[in-house]
């Protein structure tokens, strides 16, 4: 595959990397014709690159109003980890399974890539190098199919960090990756998913509520202001379904 990225393509990984790197935020207005204008393309192809986005639930879709970038409700993000679990369990299997050396030399040289963006400081950087870490590890599943679905549920769960997550925080810790990468190596399943259970758990723990040092909060606490009646109500998630609006959102960074 040597072609140029055609136009949509284009268009199609700058947005994804907007949303997932958090420039744009959930909630934010995606108008057909700026979009157009932004990427020179005409509204038909501009509904071609929304329609890939929106199977991958990083957009809505709106009918007569503009595109949005999603909001997962907290149904949906929980639904993505459980997935997310599922496929990545796959993936240390399969990646053992399959093996070879210049898989530790390409997770190697992402890794440092990571560190490198933690040191910088560059949130966007870390956010993104972070879920490409995973996709990265199931690229080497050998199973493009597994590999396509680490992908789209990856890119769901940094939509969550953005919505339910400290702001501009990566969800993944370099040093759960290191020890997995090194797992991996070693050829031990066991321990490498364990590692890898214990690191998504953590990721969602992250996504879902925070790494708030300061003050932990409970998910009730977090989600009270979505909730009719305000703070100190009890979060009533499947109520709540959807649509945390986002001044709220804005109001917790
Ligand atoms: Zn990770």
């Amino acid at each position: 595959m040597s072609g140029k990225p055609s136009r949509i393509d284009q268009a199609y990984t700058a947005l994804k990397s907007a949303i997932i790197e958090q420039a744009l935020r959930p909630g934010d207005k995606l108008p057909e014709d700026e979009v157009g204008q932004l990427f020179s393309m005409s509204r038909t192809l501009v509904r071609q690159v929304f329609s890939r986005l929106n199977a991958e639930g990083l957009i809505e879709i709106g009918g007569k109003r503009p595109a949005t970038v999603a909001i997962p409700s907290l149904d949906d993000a929980v639904a993505a980890f459980e997935v997310r679990q599922a496929l990545e369990r796959e993936v240390i299997t399969l990646v053992i399974k399959r093996w070879n050396p210049e898989h530790k030399a390409a997770l190697e040289a992402h890794l440092a890539r990571e560190i490198e963006a933690a040191k910088a400081g560059s949130a966007p950087m870390s956010i993104r190098l972070a879920g490409e870490f995973h996709t990265l590890l199931a690229e080497m599943s050998g199973n493009p199919l597994l590999s396509r679905f680490v992908s789209d549920v990856v890119s769901r769960c940094s939509v969550v960090l953005a919505v339910y997550g400290r702001p501009h925080s990566a969800d993944c810790g370099v040093h759960e990756h290191r020890d997995i990468i090194d797992a991996i190596a070693a050829g031990d399943a066991t321990s490498a998913w364990d590692l890898m259970r214990h690191h998504l758990g953590e990721v969602e723990a992250r996504a879902l509520i925070g790494s708030s040092e300061d003050s932990p909060r409970s998910l009730a606490d977090m989600l009270s202001p979505y909730v009719e009646g305000g703070a100190g109500t009890k979060a009533r998630p499947a109520k709540n379904r959807g649509r945390p609006r986002l001044q709220v959102v804005k109001e917790n960074r």
